[in-house]
C-alpha cells in the first residue's frame, strides 16, 4: 500500500541527540536532520553515536533531499556518515551549510554533495512534499522550522526553538507564518520538547550581554576567559561587544571555536572589529585587562580546551590567580560532574569562576511551558507529536497539548523506529521499524556492537587475565603451561600468591581433563575458564576477562 504517508523518526526520541525524522510517502522520502549524539559512560572508546539507517538501506533510491533545521550537532552531526552510504540533496540555511561544509570537508565527503542554501520562505517542490522554511530563534542564528505540505495535508516541524522578542541579530521568529498555517490548517505538528517542564518564558539572549558588560566592569584588571559553545554565535558576538565596550582584545581556543568562527565571519553572521583578534600565540604581548579568551569545554569535555587548562596540560594557555573564568553555559544532561570537576580545578589554581548559577551568564535556546503554549495555539493542529526530548519530556508535551484542548486520541508519543502513518481513513502508528544507535569508533562505523561494548566494560572493570598453553598436535599433551598473564587486575608483584595459586588450580583442572583424554580445544578452553572464573571470584570477589590461548606445537 504506497498511498500512506509515513512520519518515522529515526533518532531523537526517548533521547536528547540524534535527531533524524523522515517523511514517506509513494516514492518519495524526504529527512529532516541528521544528528549524532555523544556516547555516555557505558560506551567506551566511543566516540560518537549517529541513528541506525538500515530502514533507508533498501529505499535509497527513494531519498529526494536532506532538510536540515539548523547547525547543532545534534541535527547535522551524522550527515558525513549518511553521505557515506546515500546519496540526496542537503537544504539548509546559509550558516547551517556553512557549518555543514565544514564537517563534510573534515570527512571528505564534501566533493559528492549538492548543498542548497534557501531563504526563510523559501518553498522545494517535490512530487509529493513542499519544503517550506521558516524563521525561528534558536541559540544559532539561522535555525528554521519546517512547513510541509503533503497528500494528507499540512505537517509543521519547529525544528529546535524558542521566541525571543529581542533577538541579537533583529531576526524574529516568524510568528505571523505559524498564525497563517494555523488559520489554513494543519494536520501534524512535530514540536521541541527540550524546556516543556520549565515554567515561564526562557529569557531573550540579549539579557546574556548585560550580564557580560556587568561582569567585565567589576573585573577590569583581570584576564577574562569565556567558555561557551562554539555554535552560539550570538554569544560570542556579545563577548565581542563586551570586549569593544571595555578595550579587551578577543583570542579563541579550541578547534570547533576557531573553525566556526572563522565560518560565521566568513559569512557575515559574526561581526568582530578590525584588529580586535589576537592570535592565540601572541597572548603574552597584552596585559591581562586587556584580554578576553572564548574557548570550548564549557561541557567539561576532557579534550577540550578549558579542561586541558584546568589540568594545566594546554600548551598555550595556564590559568593564574588573576583569571577570571565565566561558563557560559548549562550542563547539558549528563555533563554535570564533569563541568563540576572542572570548576573545582580552576578554583584549585586559584582562578574565579563564574557559572550560571552565580550570575546570568546563559539563557537556553528552547522554548519554554509558555512559549509552547503559543505556538500550539497559534498552529492548533488536528494531531500532536512530541519530538526532542526523554520520555518523561515527551509525555509532558502530549499532557500540555492536552491541556489546550486536545483529545487523549490526538496525541501521539512515537519512538524511535515507531512513527505515524496517515491515509484517508485516519491516524495511527507504523509498525516499529529498524531503529537505534550506530556506534563510531574511530574509522569504523556501526563495527562495534554490544558485545564488544560488554568486553570493554569488563576489561575496564576487572581487567583482563590472558591463560597461554601449548598443546602437542599428535599426542593431545600439554607441552608447556599453563602460564597467566594479567593486565588490570591485580598488581602482580602483590599477587604472586594469587597466581601460584591459581596457576595451580588450573593445573589440576587440566590433569584431570589429560587423564579422561579430553582434546578438543573448545573443551579445553572452557574449562579454562570456568575453573579460573570460580577461583578467582572467590578469592577476589572479581571477574576479569578470562581468554584462554592455546598453540599446537
Ligand atoms: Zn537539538
Ligand atoms: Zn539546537
Amino acid at each position: 500500500m504506497s498511498n500512506k504517508l509515513k512520519v518515522i523518526p529515526l533518532g531523537g526520541l526517548h533521547e536528547i541527540g540524534k535527531n533524524m525524522t523522515l517523511l514517506e510517502y509513494d516514492d518519495e522520502i524526504i529527512i529532516i536532520d541528521c544528528g549524532l549524539t555523544f556516547p555516555d559512560d557505558e560506551m567506551l572508546g566511543i566516540d560518537v553515536v549517529i541513528p541506525d539507517f538500515t530502514y533507508l538501506k533498501k529505499k535509497a533510491s527513494k531519498i529526494k533531499g536532506v532538510f536540515l533545521t539548523h547547525g547543532h550537532e545534534d541535527h547535522i552531526g551524522a550527515l558525513p556518515y549518511f553521505l557515506k552510504q546515500f546519496e540526496a540533496p542537503i537544504y539548509g540555511l546559509r550558516l547551517t551549510l556553512g557549518l555543514v561544509e565544514l564537517k563534510l570537508q573534515e570527512h571528505q565527503v564534501m566533493d559528492r554533495t549538492e548543498l542548497n542554501v534557501v531563504k526563510p520562505g523559501d518553498v522545494i517542490h517535490l512530487k509529493n512534499f513542499d519544503v517550506e522554511f521558516i524563521r525561528v530563534s534558536h541559540s544559532i542564528p539561522d535555525a528554521a522550522a519546517l512547513h510541509i505540505k503533503t497528500p494528507y495535508g499540512s505537517i509543521v516541524h519547529t525544528g529546535d526553538f524558542k521566541i525571543d522578542y529581542t533577538p541579537i541579530d533583529g531576526c524574529l521568529i516568524d510568528l505571523n507564518r505559524f498564525a497563517e498555517l494555523g488559520r489554513d490548517g494543519v494536520t501534524l505538528l512535530l514540536a521541541d520538547s527540550t524546556n516543556v517542564d520549565r515554567k515561564g518564558f526562557t529569557m531573550s539572549e540579549s539579557t546574556v550581554g548585560t550580564t557580560f558588560d556587568n561582569i567585565f566592569r567589576n573585573h577590569q584588571d583581570k584576564r577574562i576567559f569565556v567558555a561557551s559553545f562554539a555554535s552560539n554565535v550570538h554569544r560570542i558576538q556579545q563577548i565581542v561587544h563586551s570586549c569593544h565596550l571595555f578595550n579587551r582584545k578577543i583570542a579563541f581556543s579550541g578547534r570547533s571555536m576557531v573553525n566556526v568562527t572563522k565560518v560565521a565571519m566568513e559569512l557575515g553572521y559574526l561581526k568582530v572589529p578590525e584588529n580586535m583578534i589576537v592570535d592565540l600565540f601572541d597572548i603574552d604581548k597584552y596585559p591581562d585587562n586587556e584580554l578576553v579568551i572564548v574557548t570550548t569545554g564549557s561541557q567539561g569535555e576532557p579534550m577540550a580546551a578549558l579542561s586541558r587548562m584546568s589540568k594545566g596540560e594546554h600548551r598555550q594557555l595556564s590559568l593564574q590567580p588573576n583569571d577570571l573564568v565565566i561558563i557560559s553555559a548549562t550542563p547539558i544532561p549528563g555533563n554535570e560532574k564533569s563541568v563540576k570537576k572542572v570548576i573545582d580545578k580552576i578554583l584549585q589554581l586559584g582562578a574565579n569562576v563564574i557559572y550560571e548559577s552565580l550570575a546570568d551568564v546563559h539563557v537556553s535556546g528552547h522554548a519554554k511551558e509558555e512559549e509552547l503554549k503559543l505556538i500550539h495555539t497559534l498552529i492548533k493542529p488536528k494531531y500532536f507529536a512530541p519530538v526532542h526530548g526523554e520520555y518523561t519530556h515527551l509525555t509532558h508535551h502530549g499532557l500540555l497539548a492536552e491541556s489546550l484542548g486536545k483529545s487523549k486520541s490526538e496525541v501521539f508519543i512515537m519512538e524511535n523506529g515507531k512513527g505515524l502513518e496517515i491515509d484517508d481513513e485516519g491516524i495511527r502508528f507504523t509498525k516499529k521499524v529498524p531503529s537505534g544507535r550506530t556506534l563510531i569508533d574511530g574509522l569504523g562505523i556501526g563495527d562495534v556492537g554490544n558485545i564488544v561494548l560488554r568486553d570493554r566494560r569488563i576489561l575496564s572493570q576487572d581487567g583482563l587475565m590472558v591463560v597461554v598453553l601449548a598443546i602437542e598436535r599428535e599426542s593431545g599433551k600439554i607441552v608447556s603451561g599453563p602460564e597467566i598473564i594479567s593486565r588490570g587486575f591485580v598488581y602482580v608483584r602483590e599477587a604472586e600468591d594469587l597466581f601460584v595459586d591459581a596457576r595451580n588450580t588450573l593445573c589440576h583442572a587440566l590433569s584431570e581433563l589429560e587423564k579422561d583424554n579430553v582434546t578438543e580445544w573448545a573443551t579445553i578452553k572452557n574449562t579454562i575458564r570456568d575453573t579460573l572464573k570460580t577461583f578467582l571470584y572467590q578469592e577476589t570477589r572479581r571477574n576479569p576477562m578470562i581468554l584462554p590461548i592455546i598453540m599446537d606445537v
